[in-house]
């Protein structure tokens, strides 16, 4: 492994057996994140983004066959531990914060039982006052006012921005090395988004922690990432640095993803409002390339075979057009 990579994931397979037969969800992803470095990872839901995620984190069902050649998190090969050191893990090295924080805060415990729990467990034998001081000093970092009185707040008692700011401190708390944000600001309106953002490029910097960000929002990417993977179908389809797949990208999924983002306009004034038709069933994906049923630009030999990676100036993309040179309108 190189210095400073915090994260390294070959070839991950995560399949789940149903008595239809074996759901590819996660089907051969590499990919890897430097320490400091955000990622995003974009794609249409169903398309197996989060439960690469949850592979990450071990927090799969029963159901789920994890493969993968490696995955090294600092170092650490997170498929050869068992579950009581996953746990271990989880909220040590990698956390993450979720899209509803709702679902993910205890709607019965008020805030300063949720974060102290978090000091609590990292720091055994912590007192109750040094507790109560971290979790002020957590707060204030996320830019919740009235840190203090926050504390004795109930969830339900926040708006949703600053219940997603409660769930980032205490994603946080724990000081982990990697922080998986699976569509963290899907569930809020527009300038609150803006501002969550911006928040955790703050945090992510002075932290200097590695961001695996989940979305669907490539105008989120644009905002926040220094790379970008882009997901379709179980598979990595494209990655390269956010600013050169942003001004070019080679995928015909990529750039329809880019072209779906309010307010981008194509060259000649045309503009694409979504994708047409929808991810495949993981049950029945598509011979040869799984985006040919919805790739304007198809052919014969692209429903035949799949489509072979390509990589050039840390790029790398997995589209027969990459051959016929870039894709034009
Ligand atoms: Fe489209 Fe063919 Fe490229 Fe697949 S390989 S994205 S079908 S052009």
């Amino acid at each position: 492994m190189e210095t400073g990579r915090c994260l390294e994931v070959n070839n991950l397979r995560t399949w789940f057996h149903t008595p239809e037969g074996v759901v590819k969800a996660v089907d051969g992803v590499s990919f890897h994140i430097e320490e400091g470095e955000t990622l995003a990872l974009v794609g249409e839901s169903g398309c197996g983004k989060t439960i690469t995620s949850l592979s990450l984190l071990r927090l799969l069902p029963e159901t789920a066959e994890l493969k993968a050649d490696r995955i090294l998190l600092n170092g650490r090969d997170v498929t050869q531990i068992d579950k009581t050191e996953a746990r271990l893990l989880r909220g040590s090295q990698i956390s993450m914060i979720f899209q509803e924080p709702m679902t993910s805060l205890n709607p019965v415990y008020r805030i300063e039982k949720q974060l102290g729990e978090v000091f609590r467990l990292h720091h055994p034998g912590i007192s109750k006052e040094e507790v109560e001081s971290r979790s002020v000093e957590m707060l204030r970092k996320v830019g919740v006012p009235n840190p203090k009185e926050r504390l004795k707040a109930y969830p339900h008692q926040l708006s949703g921005g600053l219940r997603q700011r409660v769930m980032i401190a205490i994603s946080l708390a724990s000081n982990p090395r990697l922080v998986i944000a699976d569509e963290p600001t899907t569930a809020l309106d527009v300038t609150i988004q803006a501002q969550i953002l911006d928040l955790l490029k703050q945090l992510q910097k002075d932290m200097n922690m590695s961001v695996l960000l989940i979305t669907h929002d490539f105008g989120v990417v644009s905002q926040i990432a220094r790379r970008v993977a882009v997901m379709y179908a179980g598979k990595i389809v494209e990655e390269g640095p956010m600013e050169d797949v942003f001004a070019e990208p080679w995928h015909p999924y990529t750039k329809l993803l880019i072209l779906s983002i309010p307010g981008i306009k194509v060259t000649r004034g045309k503009r694409l409002e979504s994708i047409k038709g929808t991810v495949p069933n993981p049950l029945r994906f598509p011979e040869g390339c799984r985006f040919a049923p919805r790739c304007p630009y198809a052919t014969e030999a692209c429903r035949k075979t799949e489509p072979p990676v390509y990589e050039e100036g840390g790029r790398r993309v997995s589209c027969f057009l990459f051959k016929r040179d870039t894709v034009s309108d």
